[in-house]
């Protein structure tokens, strides 16, 4: 891979350290969504501490606590504090709905840029890679703006740029004529020990599938919902447009193999 690519893949991993909690007070939570307690978007969780630090953060797991344990924010938590000059949301009133707009457009960004990084490394094809160049271009002159003009980007036309160049990258490994997306119900379907390579799962709802021991080679998992799916034993290590959050999100063991730029969950070493 394009080594400009890869340092910016690194750029894109959390680092909670580096943050001001962005995440426990920016999104809206619900108990549902596995959530300590239903809180409005922009008003801190209570478990979040003056330093910004979780104070039941070693009780996530066993407190079953699968929003805060799953989430991951493709590295815009820290992005956006230092953009602001680690002016952070609870020193400067003034300025927080305005941090947590960057904070949601860069989650956006970054996923996308996610995605087109590994798109460059899936194809060979000239015209694609000329078009996934000029869109990572762009994401890094959206990036130079300044705060006021970032608040201000149309979003939903660069994403429907992205969006077909990985369809496009998803029908070929596949060997799918159609441009349709094909967001398949496969809601606690049993695939166990299954032949899945090159599968298009893109968009699919994926929740408690039975994935064990499945062959996953360029199996597409473009956003799919994977919550509770079961990679016990999987080999996903050719897979492709996993992302961490789709892996804190489902069930692995110490078999399961991971692509080599993603974190095992913290749950599956239980
Ligand atoms: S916003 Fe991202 S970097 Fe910040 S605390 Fe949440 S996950 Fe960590
Ligand atoms: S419980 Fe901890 S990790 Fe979860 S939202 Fe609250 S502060 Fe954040």
């Amino acid at each position: 891979m394009n080594i400009k690519y890869e340092k910016i893949r690194d750029k894109l991993k959390i680092d909670c350290e580096a943050c001001s909690g962005l995440c426990c007070v920016a999104l809206y939570c619900s108990k549902t969504d596995g959530f300590p307690a239903d809180k409005e978007a922009g008003k801190p969780c209570r478990h979040l501490e003056s330093n910004y630090r979780c104070n039941i953060h070693s009780e996530l797991i066993s407190k079953n606590y699968k929003g805060c344990i799953t989430y991951d924010c493709f590295g815009a938590g820290q992005k956006t504090t230092q953009l602001f000059k680690d002016v952070t949301w609870d020193e400067n009133p003034n300025e927080k709905d305005n941090i947590f707009a960057i904070f949601l457009i860069l989650f956006q960004l970054h996923q996308m840029t996610w995605y087109l990084i590994e798109a460059s490394t899936l194809t060979s094809d000239e015209t694609l890679l000329v078009r996934i160049d000029k869109l990572m271009k762009e994401y890094e002159q959206m990036l130079q703006q300044p705060i006021i003009d970032m608040l201000k980007l149309d979003l939903d036309e660069y994403r429907n740029r992205v969006n077909t160049v990985l369809k496009q990258i998803c029908n070929a490994i596949s060997g799918q004529k159609s441009n349709q997306t094909n967001k398949g119900n496969y809601f606690g379907k049993n695939f166990h020990k299954a032949n899945l390579d090159k599968r298009d799962f893109s968009m699919s709802l994926m929740i408690a599938a039975n994935l064990e021991g499945c062959s996953l080679k360029q199996t597409s998992f473009l956003g799919a919902d994977m919550r509770d799916a079961n990679l016990c034993n999987a080999d996903l290590s050719e897979s492709v447009f996993l992302t961490q959050m789709q892996i804190n999100s489902a069930k692995g063991n110490s078999n399961t193999k991971i692509p080599y730029y993603l974190s095992r969950a913290i749950s599956w070493e239980i």
